[in-house]
């Protein structure tokens, strides 16, 4: 995806109010963001989407202090989105924008959103404000929840690596969900991953991450019933961070086990 793309959107009037933006470390994901955001905000850009840097939209957001520009990051680097933050916003694009036609929200990294920050945002989401477009950042595009996923057109940006990994990720959580739903047995699939070539392919701590993104996933739409899993699964990527030479297969075995008792 390129920016280009994404500026013809904006002048058919075709901009999904929400956007998706995935891609790993280099892939122009944030470069984009911003460079969407400028135009969006700048009251003569030129055919190509490029904003003057003269009007006064242009300028308040180089000073920081554009008031229809909201971007909500973490508030240290590696902690989560805090729910008030996400809760200020959704107060906020209710109201019209002030200067520019319409409001830009920037969400980075998005998977910061922990569950109460997420569906805090979902709700938002849902009943979107018509002159705001959102836009979220992510390299993790399985660690959102399905909801607001299904809300956002997503942009992918970059091949390569990450792109690859998605897709171990995508077989992995379709065999834990036929194994939820009791079509596959959860030994064989901790001894497939377990394999040789798996090993090479994933590390166990990624692994157990993905079954605790997609099980927080699980307690966000499904609820409580997946609480003790989710917990579980937290419990055990702690021991991995202490002793990194634990069994991969038992430890496989045993997670898988305890979700499949659900
Ligand atoms: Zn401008």
């Amino acid at each position: 995806m390129n920016f280009a793309k994404l500026w013809q959107s904006v002048q058919q009037d075709r901009l999904p109010h929400a956007l998706l933006f995935v891609g790993g470390v280099g892939s122009g994901r944030h470069v984009c963001a911003e460079q969407l955001v400028r135009s969006l905000l700048c009251a003569a850009p030129d055919a190509l989407g490029k904003a003057c840097e003269q009007c006064q939209g242009c300028l308040l957001l180089t000073a920081g202090t554009h008031p229809d520009f909201m971007k909500i990051t973490p508030e240290t680097p590696g902690s989560m989105i805090r729910v008030d933050a996400v809760r200020a916003l959704a107060e906020r694009v209710t109201q019209s924008p002030l200067l520019a036609p319409r409001r830009v929200v920037v969400i980075d990294p998005a998977d910061a959103m922990n569950t109460a920050s997420a569906n805090a945002l979902l709700k938002t989401l849902e009943e979107p404000p018509s002159a705001t477009i959102f836009i979220l950042v992510t390299d993790e595009n399985m660690r959102l929840p399905a909801t607001v996923k299904s809300r956002c057109q997503i942009v992918q940006f970059g091949q390569g690596e990450r792109v690859a990994d998605m897709t171990e990720q995508d077989a992995f959580l379709q065999a834990v969900h036929a194994m939820a739903t009791g079509k596959m047995d959860p030994l064989m699939i901790a001894e497939k991953w377990s394999s040789k070539e798996y090993q090479a392919k994933v590390s166990l701590l990624t692994i157990v991450n993905w079954l605790q993104s997609w099980l927080r996933e699980q307690v966000l739409t499904q609820g409580g019933a997946w609480l003790a899993a989710m917990e579980y699964v937290q419990k055990t990527r702690r021991w991995l961070a202490l002793s990194p030479n634990l069994n991969r297969q038992l430890v496989l075995e045993d997670v898988l086990l305890h979700i499949r008792k659900i």
